[in-house]
Order: C-alpha cells, then structure tokens, then sequence
C-alpha cells in the first residue's frame, strides 16, 4: 500500500486490477500513461471511464505527485477518447468524483466520459439547494 498525504492508495481496488490484466474491461484507447474503458454500469448512450496508469486515488493526489509527463499524457488521452468515441460535434461531459460527498466508488482516479444524449443540468437539485 503506497501513502501520500493521509491518503492511502488501495493496491486492491477495481481499476488496479484492471491495469494489471487481472480482471477485464472493454478497451476504448490504451496509451503509454491511460487506459480507456466502457464504464460497467452505463449512465448515458456512452459511458467510458480514462484511468491513469499508475496508483494515484484522486484528482488532488494525481496532480500533487504524478510526474509531468503522467499528468499530461493522462489528461491527452482524455480528449484523444473523447474524439475516437465520436463525441466532440455533440458534446459530452466529463467528470471526476473524489472523496465522499461526491460518493467516489473506486479509489483510482478516473474520469467519466458521458455523451450519446442531451445530458441534461450538471447536477441534480437537491432539496434546500
Ligand atoms: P465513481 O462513483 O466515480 O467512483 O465511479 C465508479 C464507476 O466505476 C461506476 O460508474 C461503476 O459503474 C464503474 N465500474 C465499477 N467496476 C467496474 C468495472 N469492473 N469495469 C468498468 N466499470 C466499472
């Protein structure tokens, strides 16, 4: 287990794996520094998930310790998946849940991909909001 910060990197956890072969997804792009895969649980016509490869769980932890080249290559095959996926006349959405409040599933930072459809507000009102 790798520790940074208070925040513990869980060699176990789904995407780990993933990047390991040991479990399989359905690839989209793979690049020296990402991997691209269709999200298991689709919310939208297209769902894909970028991951870094390398042991980072968050947004904060990734750009705080990550090398340059990690950061940038990361970043890049973001938008190289979202224009193989066909997205960019459209439109998508990306997104990063970190931590709690914004109910983070996987301790591995990923970004979500979203398009296919009108995608309606950001966020759902919640009451008193
Ligand atoms: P988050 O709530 O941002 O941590 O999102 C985690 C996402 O990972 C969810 O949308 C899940 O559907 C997705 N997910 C979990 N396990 C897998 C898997 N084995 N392959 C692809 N996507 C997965």
């Amino acid at each position: 287990m790798t520790v940074r910060n208070h925040q513990p990197y869980d060699e176990t956890n789904v995407f780990a794996r993933i990047l390991r072969g040991e479990i399989p997804c359905r690839r989209v792009h793979e690049t020296e520094h990402a991997l691209a895969f269709h999200d298991i649980n689709p919310q939208a016509p297209v769902h894909v998930l970028v991951i870094p490869k390398g042991p980072y769980v968050s947004l904060a932890d990734f750009t705080a310790h990550a090398p340059a080249e990690l950061v940038a290559g990361f970043f890049r095959a973001v938008g190289e998946t979202a224009r193989m996926l066909g997205l960019e006349e459209t439109g998508y959405r990306i997104l990063a849940n970190a931590g709690p409040h914004a109910h983070q599933e996987v301790p591995h930072l990923h970004v979500h991909i979203f398009g296919g459809r009108p995608l309606g507000p950001m966020l759902t009102r919640l009451p008193g909001n």
